[in-house]
């Protein structure tokens, strides 16, 4: 099996993914359950290597929201010594909630499994295609 991103034959998985579009959505108790009209599904195969570099890729860009949310912060702690005391907090507000957001991003492509991550690599290569034929729901089977 050869890898679709580098044709590498090294330790090559595949990741497979149904794509198609939501038909409806029930509340079951605490549960909300999506039907889905399945179009199809793709299988892409990566290798160890780029399953890698995808990892860090994402890590580092969750890395600079973090960095950005934490300057946001900080401005924001220097708009409180000021009147503008609301603008203020509301960017500290901003801050620190897209900070938590992009640091839980960050750490699951950090520390997340292997698994999902090849799947969401696997979306990423081909959700612009599918989106033009106009799907726009992805699923896939939680483990493996
Ligand atoms: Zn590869």
């Amino acid at each position: 099996m050869v890898c679709d991103e580098c044709g590498s034959d090294g330790l090559v998985q595949s990741y497979t993914f149904q794509y198609g579009n939501k038909a409806g959505s029930k509340q079951e108790g605490a549960y909300k359950r999506v039907s889905v009209r399945v179009g199809g599904q793709k299988t892409v195969n990566i290798c160890s290597k780029c399953l890698g570099k995808y990892r860090r890729n994402q890590s580092f860009k969750g890395l600079i929201l973090v960095g950005i949310a934490v300057a946001l912060i900080i401005a924001s702690q220097q708009f409180n010594t000021t009147a503008s005391n609301e603008l203020g907090d509301f960017m500290g507000i901003a801050g620190l909630l897209g900070g938590l957001w992009a640091g839980s991003n960050y750490w699951s492509a950090f520390t997340g499994n292997t698994y999902d991550l090849g799947i969401s690599l696997a979306i990423a290569k081909h959700k612009p295609d599918l989106m033009k034929q106009g799907y726009d729901y992805f699923v896939w089977d939680k483990k493996k």
